[in-house]
């Protein structure tokens, strides 16, 4: 890298999440923001500013200042140690080449540094972003850098079904306190659990993954297409399953633990445990991720109709009890795709026009 230069994952357009349209709520994530200093001499970030453009004009202004900078910068450092700096999380290889990562605001020569996530709530259509960041060097010379994004409303194309049978509940969306909507990735899949009438997950103890609801059900075909990528081998992870009686410290602690032997055995996919991908028309694949070892029904290549059963819900990758996670996405690839705000074609929302943490979800189709 040359210059000093501030570049952003992804670079092409940022996904407009369709809160409520008719109240007018939309909101977006910038997942990666890096600033890289490709010159021989230090630099010291000062501030940034960001503008948001609505029908060509600028409607929403954030000004942030080195304190806010350099608070974003550490934190930011501390995340991508813990997670390996895994490249299909933070894309650092792509933004940054091999420059070492700086932990504070003032740059060596031929570093960079990663400013975290932005999130922005806005109650127009956005169509742009327009990042601009200044800095200084040793002998008081003013740099910048501005880089553009658009803002895009892309929603998916397609008519997805769900993919589960009978009554399931949201335990993850795209809601802001969610885990998926802080990774490309993932900001617009779900997870559903299945609970009995006292929102249990469970019978007994829960100890073993037979005791709970949701292990072992299947798996449908969102959609027709074909088989593209597919991972059946991968143990069930039992040694996090949640236990009644223990401290959420020593939970949390359990979780890390097991997040980083699972990074360190299989890698950027391993979080996903066994998983199927399918391709679909308009450059659209649905994943089905955490499924039960050896329950996966296709193989690649495969051609399978809509509501055809393929897998079993399982505790695989990263997952602290049985659950099925799904979402769609613009690629195979784990390492560049993007997740697609989408519906089911089967299923009506209710106040908003996306699901939510909390909803109980039934297909209209119950065969
Ligand atoms: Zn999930």
């Amino acid at each position: 890298m040359t210059g000093f230069k501030v570049v952003c994952w992804p670079a092409d357009y940022l996904h407009l999440n369709p809160v409520n349209v008719a109240i007018g709520i939309y909101d977006f994530v910038l997942h990666n923001l890096v600033v890289s200093n490709g010159e021989d001499i230090e630099i010291k970030i000062e501030s940034m500013v960001f503008q948001l453009f609505y029908e060509g004009r600028v409607v929403q202004t954030y000004l942030y200042s080195e304190k806010e900078l350099e608070k974003r910068s550490r934190l930011s450092h501390l995340k991508i140690n813990e997670m390996q700096s895994l490249e299909s999380l933070f894309h650092l290889k792509k933004l940054l080449g091999k420059e070492p990562l700086s932990e504070s605001l003032l740059m060596k020569p031929h570093t960079g540094i990663h400013l975290g996530k932005f999130y922005i709530s806005s109650p127009f259509q956005p169509e742009k972003l327009k990042i601009d960041i200044t800095g200084k060097t040793a002998s008081q010379k003013t740099v910048n850098s501005i880089v553009e994004v658009e803002i895009r409303s892309h929603y998916s194309k397609n008519q997805y079904h769900f993919p589960l049978k009978d009554i399931w509940h949201v335990d993850a969306s795209a809601d802001l306190f969610c885990h998926h909507r802080w990774w490309v990735n993932t900001q617009f899949a779900y997870d559903f659990v299945k609970k009995n009438a006292q929102g249990k997950t469970f019978k007994g103890n829960g100890h073993r993954l037979t005791q709970n609801y949701s292990f072992g059900k299947e798996v449908r075909a969102s959609l027709k297409g074909r088989v593209v990528k597919i991972e059946n081998t991968i143990p069930e992870s039992k040694n996090i399953l949640i236990d009644d009686f223990e401290s959420v410290a020593l939970f949390i602690e359990k979780i890390k633990k097991s997040q980083t032997e699972i990074l360190k055995k299989y890698g950027d996919e391993g979080p996903y445990g066994n998983y199927v991908l399918i391709q679909h028309d308009n450059e659209e694949y649905s994943f089905y991720a955490h499924l039960k070892q050896g329950s996966i029904l296709v193989k690649v290549g495969d051609t399978v109709d809509t509501q055809q059963k393929i897998a079993a819900v399982g505790n695989s990758g990263n997952s602290t009890e049985p659950h099925l996670h799904f979402h769609v996405v613009d690629s195979p690839s784990f390492f560049t795709q993007k997740s697609i705000p989408f519906s089911f074609v089967d299923i009506t929302p209710g106040f908003f026009d996306t699901l939510h943490y909390g909803e109980y979800l039934s297909s209209n189709r119950m065969t």
